[in-house]
């Protein structure tokens, strides 16, 4: 059996049949001069111009292409997890098909993960960037600013695709719906060290972008899942559970004082006092309960499944001399 490349590279392809024969020499040029082995899986997100066939063409003369099509559209962080659950390279490489992203900044990255053992993910800056448009640059400029607070993860550009990972931390997340943009996040939430290194970045020439100005609230939506998985996952008794106590005990003191007054004598049917005392007890206790749920299904989800709550960086057996990397 032939032995595994050292870089895997993937890239999300959803209709950019005129960037791919560019793309493909460009990244096959830049990794052979590299002097490193690779593969590059190319995923095709169920394009529908000619990109699958032009990948097929591209790969008959290439043994390092790896073309992948999915059965449908399934959006760029399917089609990047696609390219992941295949990987057989040390290092894994991201970046786009529109050539947005340049194949020269590669070794750059690559490097920097050789140097550095204290890092395990590099992600691109696009320092200069070529989006002229107003109305991508502003959501971008929020983007960041709130992805950076509300995470922790303190990043000048979370949107470039262009990164590089050691292995490890691919294998321990999970890409879904649109969570791409949050990689850094996620990568930081299962132990990884990252970096930042300015990349070239250019205007699209072929093909359309395929996301509008929409993006704007699923990524808030999206952000507000990674806030909550982030810090309450692993309790998320905590999460809901201490909201609801904050509704519940006001609640509580309200009905109390009213029942009081109920035994003194008066008619407390007609207050309004009365329907935000029970809504507030009513409430309250549902979201405990939910917590309570909640984290019945982390615990199904660790033991249920094998995975663990934690990751290793190195760990020494005792006993023995070697320090052995563990995941
Ligand atoms: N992409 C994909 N599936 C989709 C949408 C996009 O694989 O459903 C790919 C697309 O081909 C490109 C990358 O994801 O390689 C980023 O898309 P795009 O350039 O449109 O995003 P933008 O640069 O505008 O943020
Ligand atoms: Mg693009």
């Amino acid at each position: 059996m032939e032995a595994d490349p050292q870089v895997s590279i993937v890239i999300p392809i959803y209709n950019e049949e005129e960037n791919l024969p560019e793309l493909v020499e460009r990244i096959g040029n830049v990794m052979v001069a590299s002097g490193r082995s690779f593969e590059l899986i190319a995923i095709d997100d169920g394009s529908v111009d000619g990109s699958a066939a032009v990948l097929g063409g591209l790969a008959a003369d290439r043994l390092w292409l790896q073309p992948v099509l999915l059965a449908r559209n399934y959006g760029q962080s399917s089609a990047l997890q696609a390219g992941f659950d295949r990987l057989r390279g040390r290092y894994v490489v991201t970046l786009d098909a529109d050539l947005q992203n340049d194949p020269l900044d590669i070794p750059d990255l690559l490097d920097r993960l050789d140097r550095d053992d204290a890092i395990d993910m590099v992600s691109g800056w696009r320092k200069e960037r070529k989006d002229k448009a107003l109305s991508r640059r502003l959501p971008s400029v929020i983007a960041n600013w709130l992805i950076s607070r509300g995470t922790g993860v303190h990043l000048h550009d979370y949107g470039c695709a262009l990164k590089a990972y050691r292995r490890e931390i691919i294998d321990r997340i999970r890409l879904y719906g649109e969570l791409h943009r949050f990689v850094p996040s996620l990568a930081r939430d299962v132990g990884a060290r990252i970096a930042e290194v300015p990349v070239r970045h250019h205007a699209r020439v072929h093909g359309q972008s395929k996301y509008g100005i929409d993006r704007s609230f699923r990524v808030t939506l999206d952000l507000i899942l990674i806030i909550f998985y982030m810090r309450y996952r692993q309790r998320p008794l905590h999460a809901f559970g201490g909201l609801g106590l904050w509704l519940a005990f006001p609640g509580a003191l309200i009905l109390g004082w009213l029942l009081i007054l109920k035994i003194g004598g008066e008619d407390i049917g007609g207050r309004p006092l009365l329907l935000a005392g029970v809504m507030l007890l009513l409430v309250g206790v549902q979201l405990v309960v939910s917590g309570l749920v909640g984290e019945l299904l982390i615990r199904i989800y660790h033991e249920g499944r094998g995975t663990p709550q934690y990751h290793v960086r190195e760990e020494r057996q005792s006993g023995t001399a070697a320090a052995r990397p563990k995941r």
